[in-house]
């Protein structure tokens, strides 16, 4: 155990603070101040190492928190990244953005905050690379199997790398030109610089995993055509299709998917040349949506330079503690203030959009919107009498995405999608074609990092057994976990 009294000596959490809105709005970098070491060691102390870790549930990886919690603290810096890696084979990705459902259920909050699980995670991570300490484990012998990973965003990425050290040839195929999927595309670098993915890919390649990038599986090479090159086809290709708005206007100038808007900056952030970018300055913004991408819409505006930025939402605000039917453990459903939302903006609850009004030009002008009223029957629908016009000159579709792309799946391989539009796939990941297995969000739906990584590692293992008759590899997650495993 870390310090046996620490959480009774320190009661409160303690992260680095974010730099100041006017001054990070400037530029692109991460929003955090570096952390204290001090700090650190003081919050590592407050984990009581619980004889249950109920964080170990919270975490669909399984991190083995408390263990490396008494290891920062006692300073074993290079041992707690080993307990880290052991588990998770991209804590800089989840140590700054994963929305931490360990903390949810964290025994100590119970009755006071969490211990700082995640910024404890990254340090650890950032305390390694700065030290050198992450380096390439390439297998000692190779097995001859080959296996194709489609798709380079966390699941591909987790996958292919424990295939790599388990022996196989690996190669990652993608269809853009630079590897990383919502990482590289996705995500700003306000939340997390592309340094970060660029160190763990220098790893990958020094371990012998195969990079194609610009090479569209179904398009290129049919995807039957790649099931007879490899001995198995991990399928990792995500939940791309975004869920649209199907109101009138619709059409206008100026009505985007939040990832045509995200993707287009993250182009002129690696200094490519985008020629009439999607841009927000000077413009009244609207972003429809509330999640993560909503949230990385608009600290985009900000720094595009928006003259307003509303953010809507059709449903209730969440309430700002834990809901009552949703106990400790449980990852509950609250009110966030991202470091997005804390630049500025308005976020409305309750808000229905009714249609896009646009000028003569045919842009988006305005958005005409009414009061959300809940039917008995659960639907949601605009109360009448209080529509409303909204000004907007850029408007922002971030409603989340419906599931994987499936036309070219279908017609070249044998798959099967779930009622819910993603995958299908048996407890072993494997599809209906034998040796095609499937992770991350192309089989569980738009979900987090965290997930991803958890099934790509799982998957793997699957993978490993199907060619070799045994495996050694860990599996974290079933196909079926949902949630909190409690
Ligand atoms: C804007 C945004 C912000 C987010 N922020 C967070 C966050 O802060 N924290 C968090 O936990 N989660 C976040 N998420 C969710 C998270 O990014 C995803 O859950 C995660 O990336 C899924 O990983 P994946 O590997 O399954 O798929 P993806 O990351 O989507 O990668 C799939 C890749 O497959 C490629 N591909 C698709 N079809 C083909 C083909 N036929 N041939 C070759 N390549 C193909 C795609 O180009 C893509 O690069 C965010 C999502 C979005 C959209
Ligand atoms: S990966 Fe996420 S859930 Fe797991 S320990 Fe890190 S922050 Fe917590």
């Amino acid at each position: 155990m870390a310090d046996p009294k620490g959480f009774l000596k320190v009661t409160e959490r303690e992260l680095p603070a974010r730099r100041p809105v006017p001054v990070r709005i400037l530029d692109w970098k991460e929003v955090y101040e570096p952390g204290d070491k001090a700090v650190l060691t003081r919050q590592a102390g407050r984990c009581m190492d619980c004889g249950v870790p109920f964080c170990h549930q919270g975490c669909p990886l399984g991190n083995l928190i408390p263990e490396w919690n008494d290891l920062t603290w006692k300073g074993e810096d290079r041992s707690a990244i080993d307990r880290l890696h052991a588990t998770n084979n991209f804590p800089e990705f989840t140590g700054r953005l994963c929305p931490a459902p360990c903390e949810s259920a964290c025994v100590l909050g119970i009755n006071q905050p969490a211990v700082t699980i995640k910024q404890i995670e990254v340090s650890i991570i950032d305390e390694a690379v700065s030290n050198g300490w992450v380096e390439p484990k390439p297998p000692t012998r190779l097995t001859g199997k080959t296996v194709a990973v489609v798709g380079s965003g966390p699941a591909g990425l987790a996958a292919a790398q424990q295939l790599t050290r388990a022996g196989h040839t690996v190669a990652v195929y993608e269809r853009d030109d630079r590897i990383g999927g919502l990482l590289r595309y996705g995500i700003p670098d306000f939340k997390m610089e592309k340094k970060h993915l660029e160190m763990r890919l220098r790893q990958m390649r020094d371990e012998g995993t195969r990079f194609r990038a610009g090479v569209t599986i179904g398009e290129d090479i049919a995807w039957d055509e790649l099931r007879q090159r490899y001995d198995a086809v991990v399928v990792a290709t995500g939940a791309t299709v975004p869920r649209d708005l199907s109101i009138p206007g619709r059409d206008l100038a100026g009505v985007h998917y939040a990832m045509e808007y995200l993707v287009e900056q993250n182009r002129a952030g690696a200094g490519d040349d985008v020629p009439n970018q999607i841009t927000a300055e000077g413009k009244h913004v609207i972003v429809i949506g509330g999640g993560d991408t909503g949230a990385d819409c608009i600290g985009t505006a900000h720094r595009h330079g928006a003259l307003s930025v509303t953010n809507l939402a059709i449903g209730t605000k969440p309430s700002e503690t834990r809901p009552e039917h949703q106990p400790w453990p449980t990852d509950p459903t609250v009110f966030e203030v991202s470091s997005a939302h804390e630049e500025g903006g308005e976020r409305r609850f309750l808000a229905s959009t009714v249609e896009f009004l646009g000028n003569e030009a045919g842009e988006v002008r305005a958005l005409r919107v009414a009061e959300t009223e809940y039917l008995p029957d659960g639907r949601r629908v605009p109360k009448s009498g209080t529509e409303h016009e909204i000004p907007a000159d850029l408007v922002l579709i971030a409603m989340g995405f419906t599931g994987p792309e499936r036309d070219r799946l279908e017609d070249q391989l044998s798959t099967q999608f779930t009622s819910r539009g993603a995958i299908e796939r048996d407890d072993r990941y494997e599809t209906a074609d034998p040796g095609v297995f499937v992770a991350g969000d192309a089989g569980r739906g738009q979900s987090l990092i965290v997930w991803a990584i958890a099934e790509g590692r799982a998957a793997a293992a699957k993978v490993d057994e199907y060619l070799m008759g045994e495996t050694f590899l860990p599996a974290p997650v079933q196909p079926t976990d949902v949630g909190m495993h409690v």
